[in-house]
Parts: structure tokens; C-alpha cells; sequence
């Protein structure tokens, strides 16, 4: 008991450490190590392994690719793509950082070929006039909200992060939060892109094709395509930028990068006309803290109020907090400026102690020390308006209000230059810091009152069961709009991001794992919860497919562009049902839904776990789990 209340003060004294450490990096801009080259070859790119930011796929195993390309032109990319496909060699995609949680990246066997966008990352054209916006798609969202400001533009939605790239974050569906407009998707805001994919022997083994909203349906299919169609490419992606009230004054930017060689452009205007633009929107933004009584009640027509609404949820603590964010009048004064805290450079150290202490209240069961370090982490964050200020220094009070894109995406911990690993993003693998899981999914609308209350009453049953996720700022819940693409969001719904512990050793069970279980089985089989293609363990994809309407028109598409199948692997034909045996089980685990509904299975009451959720139930579903 001694040691426990110890531990505890130490992982006190330490948060605040943290927290003070976060202050002072935002204001002396202390340097953090960035993450490393997640590709690392033995020679000059040849006989390569991958893997994703985190250091680690569900199934814990490093990829393999015989070589690795690095394109910097689209005539580069392919002549790339058309060998491969003579050579009849898998391929893949590779982004700078490599994001997403599922092993989507990964090239089948030892011999595939990785083909890298870091050099495809130029914004090629600003079209004022038509609202456009072309970029080649190793661009990351912090270029394109950049370079989009400077030109006095927004896209309107985005993610949190600013790391991801376009390819990537098209490929997996990335979101932001609103139930306005087009919603909070990015591919929705795609107006355009080109894919290149294998072609036959008249198309010279390459084929592009040129997609827009007027030529082709087919761009529904390539607007989320898990990356298995086929590379998106050079001049891919008109983003429709969205102005905010009034007239724009018209203005064409081209970019430094000359376009004269760009094929596809000739003809093309050129001429540089300058004119004065729109100013950028303002929000406004205030974090509102309530008891999580009548959440249920409240979460459709919050999101329906304000245009960026988003929750974060602490069951443990009967809590939510509602993010009311609004377009204000550019009159309006602020220059809030949004730099996430979980995603800042934090000292190494710090970060070893808090993974220590959660590692010993995992293998010591100690539920009352999560709950208090829950506590601890969520109060600091709320208090320090989770890393919003009101001038770029200080956060003096609410409302934040500031230009679009200085508040809609951050992540400063991926910029600075090499400090001996001082200081690192939070999950850099070279260091001892976060190891988690996050489970992902979209539970429309029309039900989601009654899953939130599902899972109240499974905390009201185990009432320090969730502080685990809160250690981790609880629930993050964002809304998402009912899409075009073909694996695109089926209804309004509201998505769920859940993070939590995940112990290093794969034999280990982590703290209420039954109830973790629960409540992605309810998410996933009782309110038919579609997943997040680019987070979570493969019990969310468990007979995914099935819930999409277009599903079968996307994997008519897919045998067009990719008949051989060189842009797929084991992992996307499990997920998109091409491989007869995850279909045989999913319907078996039909079945299985929380315990206090009848036919219940849980951890707890049926077999043994492991720290990655699998379930050893010593049953047929055995196969569908392995890989989670
Ligand atoms: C810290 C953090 C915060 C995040 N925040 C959000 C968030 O707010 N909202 C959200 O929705 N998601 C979020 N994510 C998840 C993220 O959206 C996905 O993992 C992401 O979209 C991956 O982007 P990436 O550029 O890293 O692509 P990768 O993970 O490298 O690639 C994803 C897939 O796309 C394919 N691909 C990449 N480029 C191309 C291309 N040019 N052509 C064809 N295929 C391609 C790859 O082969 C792979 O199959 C977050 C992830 C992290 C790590």
C-alpha cells in the first residue's frame, strides 16, 4: 500500500512536471527529436522493412519490401508503377510517417516494392476563382491549410493532426467534426484526382486515369480505396476550398514548382493575376464541461448547433465536455492559435515515468490509481483549454477566437530538430512512452443515443472500469456526414475515438479488458459501428463490407483497376472480404454480444486475453482474431 501511495505522488509531482514542461516548451520552443524514417533498408533502398509511426502493427510484426522508390515526378511514378507490373510484384504506398494503426502498408511476402511520396509533395496550383486547389499527394495537411491561408483560403474541415498526407488521409477516410455542409471528411471536399494503376501491355503496364466529379463515378470509389486501387498521383486532388461570407476577389497562384513539364497542364493558364483575397474565417471556440446525465439526449442536436461541435467524454467521471466552436465575423478580434498537447514535444523522461506508473497499476490491478491519474491528466488539460491560447502564448480565458487555420490541426512535436531523444512525440517508439491501442468506429445517429446509454450502464456496473480510456483524455467524439464514396460514411453518425493501455507483453491482459471488449462488440455488431479505416484492432472490420451499400460497386472498380491485385494484401482482402475465411467467421461471432445482453462473451467469463484484445476463446473465431 506503501509503495502504491508512493508511486502515486511521484506520478503526480511528475504529470505536473509535464504539464509545466508543455508551458515551457510553447514559450522557449525547446527542440524535440522528430520521428524517424519508419522505411529502413540494409543497402542503398533495397531489402527494406516498414512499419507505422507507433513502431508496432496490431499483430506486433515489422513488414517486409525487397525495395523501396522514391518518385519525384508523376512520368517517374509510371514508369514505376508499369515495371512492377510486369514483374508482377506487389506494391505499396508509403507516406512520410505512416499513420494508420492496420498493417495497410505493408507489401505481401519479402519481395514487394514500397513505393515512398515524400518527394510528391509540391502544391501545384491555387485557383481563386474555381476554388480550387492541386496538390501532388505526399502533400501533408499542414502544407495544404498553409499554403491554402496564404492564399486567404480554408479547408473548411480537417483532422486534428497535421502529419497526415493527402494520399493517406483519402485513402483511410479522415475526418474532422461537423454535421454542416459536406461534413467533416476530407475525401468529400475532392473535386478531382488522378490514380495510376496497372495497365495491360497497350497501356505500356501503367494506367492513368484522370478522375473528376463530371467523367466519372469511379471517382466515388478512389475518393476512400484503402490505397488498393492503385497510386493517387501528381496533380491529383482539386480540394474545393470553401470561402466564408461575401465575394472573393479573384486571384490564380501557381507556385514556385515550375508546371511547365507537367504534360497535363499544357494549354493550361499560366499567367500570374493577383488580386486582393477574402480574408480568412474566424471561430470562436469554448470548452463547456457538464455531467454525462443526459448525454444521450444531447449529442445530435448539439452537433446540429455548432458548425465544429465535438465531445469528449469521461464516464468514469460522469463528464463530458462540449466543444461549442462557431464561424465568427472576421471583425471580430482574437488570434487564438490551437497547439494540441498531446501532440507537443514532451521530455523523454517524463513520459518513461508515466508509462512505468501505468504499467505498474496495470500488473498490480490497481483500478483507483488509474481512476485518480485519469483525474489528474483531465483537469490539467481542461484547465489549460487542451493546448488553445488566446494570442499564441497564454490561454486567459474562453472564447479562443482566432483564424481558421491556426485552430482547425496542430502537431508541433513532428517539427523540430534531433535532441539526443530529450524530447519526442509522445508514442516514438526509440523511447520508453505511450504503447496504446485506439478502437475507432461511427455509430449513426439514429441510434447512438441508445449505445451511449449501453455503456453507462456498463460503467454504472464497473464504475472505475473506463478511467484506462480517460488516462488517455477519455472519448473523443466528432461528428461525420453521410458520403458519396463508395466506402464513405454510410449515415450521419457520430465517431468514437477510444485509446487506451497496451501492454508490451503480447500474453498480458490489460485492466477491464472484458469491458473493453463490450463495448466494442456492441459498437460493432448491436449498432452496426463502421470502423475507421486507418485506426483500430480487426474486431471493428469484423463483416464491415457488409455494411456498405456500394461495396460491391467498389470491388467492381477495384478488379478493374487492379485485376492482379498488386495494390492489395492479406490484410485488405480479409477487410474486404476477398478471403473466404474471415466471411465464414464473422457470421459466427455474430453472435456475441455483451454480457448483459443474452449470449454474452466476454474476457472475463470465457477464455484468457491477451494485451491486444484477443479474446482466446478456443473456438472457431480463433482465425478472425489472430492479427488483432
Ligand atoms: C497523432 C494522430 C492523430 C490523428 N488524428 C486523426 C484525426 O483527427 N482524424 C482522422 O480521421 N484520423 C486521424 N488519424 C488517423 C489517420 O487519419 C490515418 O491513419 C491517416 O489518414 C493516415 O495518413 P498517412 O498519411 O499517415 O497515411 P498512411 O497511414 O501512411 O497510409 C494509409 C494508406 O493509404 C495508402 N496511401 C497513402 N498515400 C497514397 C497514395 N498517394 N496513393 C494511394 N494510396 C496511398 C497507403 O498505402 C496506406 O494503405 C490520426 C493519426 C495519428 C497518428
Amino acid at each position: 500500500m506503501q509503495l502504491m501511495s508512493i508511486l502515486k505522488r511521484m506520478e503526480i509531482f511528475l504529470r505536473i512536471l509535464l504539464s509545466t514542461s508543455c508551458l515551457l516548451l510553447v514559450v522557449f520552443m525547446v527542440d524535440c527529436s522528430p520521428p524517424e524514417n519508419h522505411i529502413k533498408c540494409s543497402s542503398a533502398n533495397t531489402n527494406c522493412t516498414i512499419t507505422n509511426s507507433y513502431g508496432t502493427f496490431p499483430d506486433r510484426s515489422i513488414c517486409q519490401a525487397a525495395n523501396v522508390a522514391y518518385p519525384t515526378t508523376e512520368e517517374e511514378l509510371i514508369s514505376i508503377v508499369a515495371e512492377a507490373t510486369r514483374a508482377r510484384r506487389k506494391v505499396k504506398v508509403a507516406t512520410r510517417y505512416s499513420h494508420s494503426i492496420p498493417k495497410l502498408v505493408c507489401p505481401d511476402g519479402q519481395n514487394g516494392l514500397l513505393i515512398s511520396t515524400n518527394y510528391l509533395n509540391r502544391t501545384l496550383e491555387i485557383d481563386v476563382q474555381s476554388m480550387t486547389m492541386s496538390v501532388e499527394s505526399g502533400v501533408s495537411l499542414r502544407q495544404l491549410i498553409n499554403e491554402a491561408a496564404k492564399a486567404g483560403l480554408a479547408l473548411p474541415y480537417s483532422p486534428y493532426w497535421w502529419g497526415l498526407t493527402i494520399g493517406g488521409l483519402l485513402s483511410t477516410g479522415a475526418h474532422g467534426s461537423t454535421l454542416w455542409g459536406k461534413g467533416s471528411a476530407i475525401h468529400d471536399y475532392v473535386v478531382a484526382l488522378t490514380i495510376v494503376s496497372p495497365g495491360g501491355s497497350k497501356d505500356g503496364y501503367a494506367k492513368v486515369r484522370r478522375l473528376n466529379e463530371t467523367n466519372s463515378s469511379e471517382l466515388d470509389a478512389a475518393r476512400v480505396s484503402l490505397g488498393v486501387l492503385g497510386v493517387i498521383s501528381k496533380r491529383a486532388i482539386d480540394i474545393d476550398i470553401q470561402y466564408t461570407k461575401g465575394d472573393c476577389h479573384l486571384q490564380h497562384f501557381v507556385t514556385q514548382n515550375d508546371r511547365a513539364g507537367d504534360p497535363d497542364d499544357r494549354g493550361s493558364t499560366t499567367s500570374h493575376v493577383t488580386l486582393q483575397l477574402q480574408p480568412l474565417f474566424k471561430r470562436s471556440i469554448s470548452y463547456v464541461v457538464k455531467s454525462d446525465t443526459d448525454l444521450g439526449d444531447q449529442v445530435a442536436s448539439f452537433g446540429r448547433q455548432h458548425e465544429f461541435a465535438d465531445i469528449s467524454w469521461y464516464p468514469s467521471q460522469g463528464k463530458a465536455v462540449y466543444r461549442v466552436d462557431d464561424r465568427v465575423s472576421s471583425n471580430t478580434s482574437g488570434n487564438g492559435l490551437y497547439d494540441s498537447i498531446p501532440f507537443r514535444s514532451t521530455l523523454s523522461l517524463g513520459l518513461a515515468v508515466i508509462r512505468a506508473t501505468e504499467d505498474t497499476q496495470e500488473s498490480m490491478k490497481d483500478p483507483d490509481g488509474k481512476c485518480a491519474s485519469a483525474k489528474l491528466i483531465t483537469s490539467t488539460l481542461i484547465q489549460m483549454a487542451y493546448g488553445l491560447t488566446n494570442n499564441g502564448l497564454v490561454f486567459t480565458g474562453y472564447p479562443i477566437i482566432g483564424y481558421h487555420n491556426r485552430l482547425q490541426s496542430s502537431g508541433t512535436c513532428l517539427d523540430s530538430p534531433e535532441d539526443a531523444l530529450i524530447t519526442a512525440c509522445p508514442w516514438d517508439s526509440r523511447i520508453k512512452g505511450e504503447y496504446f491501442f485506439q478502437a475507432t468506429f461511427s455509430i449513426s445517429l439514429s441510434v447512438v443515443k441508445s449505445f451511449i446509454q449501453d455503456v453507462q450502464k456498463l460503467v454504472k456496473m464497473e464504475p472505475r472500469a473506463l478511467c484506462g480510456l480517460e488516462q488517455y483524455n477519455g472519448i473523443l467524439m466528432r461528428y461525420v456526414k453521410a458520403s458519396s464514396a463508395y466506402l464513405g460514411k454510410e449515415d450521419d453518425a457520430l465517431d468514437f475515438d477510444i485509446t487506451f493501455y497496451r501492454n508490451k507483453d503480447p500474453a498480458k491482459p490489460r485492466l477491464y479488458e472484458d469491458i473493453l471488449e463490450e463495448i466494442e462488440q456492441l459498437a460493432v455488431f448491436k449498432y452496426g459501428g463502421l470502423p475507421h479505416w486507418g485506426k483500430n484492432r480487426n474486431l471493428v472490420f469484423s463483416g464491415a463490407l457488409e455494411k456498405y451499400k456500394k461495396a460491391g460497386a467498389f470491388l467492381r472498380v477495384k478488379e478493374k483497376y487492379d485485376p492482379l491485385g498488386l495494390f492489395s494484401n492479406e490484410w485488405t482482402d480479409q477487410v474486404l472480404g476477398l478471403k473466404g475465411e474471415t466471411r465464414k467467421n464473422l457470421s459466427r461471432r455474430k453472435g456475441m454480444y455483451p454480457r448483459f445482453y443474452s449470449g454474452a462473451v466476454t474476457a472475463r467469463d470465457e477464455g484468457s486475453v491477451t494485451a491486444d484484445g484477443l479474446v482466446v476463446l478456443q473456438t472457431q473465431n480463433q482465425e478472425l482474431l489472430n492479427n488483432q
